[in-house]
């Protein structure tokens, strides 16, 4: 396929992600087929005549639709984003190559969660209502400085460091935990971690042994008026625990950019439905709750560097040799192993 144009069928597009996309595609004879539709196995179709795949995370690429595709002649499953909890890897091997984006950008994450955190504590949600309305009132807008607090942060890596290195600026106090502690950061156990914090923030992955890691036992660890900040993923924290934590005043804040059961919620406009989710509505109504949905992401840098990587993922296949770095591969059972080590092609 040297030199010619790869026809990719792009799934779930949203108005923001088209203009990277078409400018790092164009430039590289990569011709995105834009569909508002989700992939699923009724939607298959429309990625007839196309090399390639190009899908995120509410995309449902299990093993029907994966044979689909595959009977299409499609050869690349492109995730545009890091988590590939919805596709079946096991299915796709020796039918279909599968790459993501490993990382974007990790400042655009840790400085939601700041953004987040000053918002909260400086009331800059009500401030912004009220103004609007011409109401100039002071009352109940008291916040707190930030200067002097601690700040407890849960998984150190690319976004907690940054977030780190946030806090510190703002003159806070900052510990930590993380199972594979890094130089230079004050590391303590969960228990001291929830003790001591006047803010925690979490940065760490979801996995069988973090989920819920936040729950009605971590709560009543923590101290009074505790602010409690999620970038990471919903299931980190069991939302119901949280719910009783700001009833019975115990947490002063949340600051929520994730939520377990965001799947079928977040990224579309639902304000003229019916709110089926009792607690996201009952979580939202609070006047110290903040939702985003999901935008920790969504700066102008993090969606050049999905565009730039995603092209640059499937052109490894029609273009170059075969070999991507960013493969998900089944091969030998453990994907980010197979990924970092392998030197030759998959399949
Ligand atoms: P990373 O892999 O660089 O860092 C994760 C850190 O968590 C690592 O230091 C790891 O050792 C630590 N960790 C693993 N298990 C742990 C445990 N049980 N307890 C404490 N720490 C543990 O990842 P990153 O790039 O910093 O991303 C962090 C998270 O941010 C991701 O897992 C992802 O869920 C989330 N994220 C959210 C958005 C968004 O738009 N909201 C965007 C990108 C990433």
């Amino acid at each position: 396929m040297e030199g010619s144009t790869v026809k990719v069928a792009f799934y779930d597009t949203k108005p923001y992600d088209r203009p990277s996309f078409e400018r790092f595609g164009g430039q590289q004879g990569v011709q995105f087929r834009f569909l508002e539709a989700k992939l699923n196995e009724d939607t298959c179709s429309l990625a007839e005549g196309c090399d390639a795949v190009c899908v995120f995370v509410n995309d449902d690429v299990s093993s029907n639709v994966i044979g689909k595709l595959y009977e299409k002649g499609v050869k690349v499953i492109a995730l545009r984003s890091a988590g590939y909890n919805n596709v079946d890897v096991r299915a796709a091997f020796g039918k279909i190559h599968v790459v993501h984006v490993p990382a974007y950008s990790p400042y655009a994450v840790a400085e939601h969660a700041a953004a987040l955190l000053l918002t909260s504590v400086r009331r800059i949600h009500k401030a912004y209502n009220r103004t609007r309305d011409f109401n100039f009132s002071l009352n109940g807008l008291t916040g707190f400085d930030l200067h002097g607090k601690t700040v407890g942060v849960i998984g150190t890596g690319k976004i907690g460091r940054i977030f780190i290195d946030i806090c510190r600026g703002f003159g806070m106090r900052v510990i930590a935990y993380d199972l594979y502690p890094s130089e230079g950061i004050d590391y303590v156990s969960l228990d001291t971690l929830f003790a001591e914090s006047d803010v925690i923030s979490l940065h760490c992955p979801l996995n069988d042994d973090t989920k819920h890691m936040i729950d009605g036992a971590a709560i009543e660890k923590m101290k009074k008026n505790v602010v409690v900040i999620n970038t990471s993923r919903g299931a980190l924290i069991d939302a119901e625990a949280l719910l009783e934590g700001i009833k019975s005043r115990k947490i002063g804040a949340a600051c929520l950019d994730v939520y377990e059961e965001e799947a079928d919620v977040f990224f579309e406009d639902r304000s003229g439905h019916i709110m089926d989710d009792d607690l996201l509505s009952r979580l939202i109504s609070m006047p110290n709750v903040i939702v985003t949905s999901h935008q920790a992401f969504l700066t102008a840098e993090a969606l050049d560097i999905i565009a730039v990587t995603t092209v640059n993922n499937i052109l490894s296949y029609f273009r170059n040799d075969g070999l991507c770095d960013n493969e998900l591969c089944y091969r030998c059972g453990n994907i980010e192993k197979c990924r970092s080590e392998r030197r030759e092609k998959c399949f």
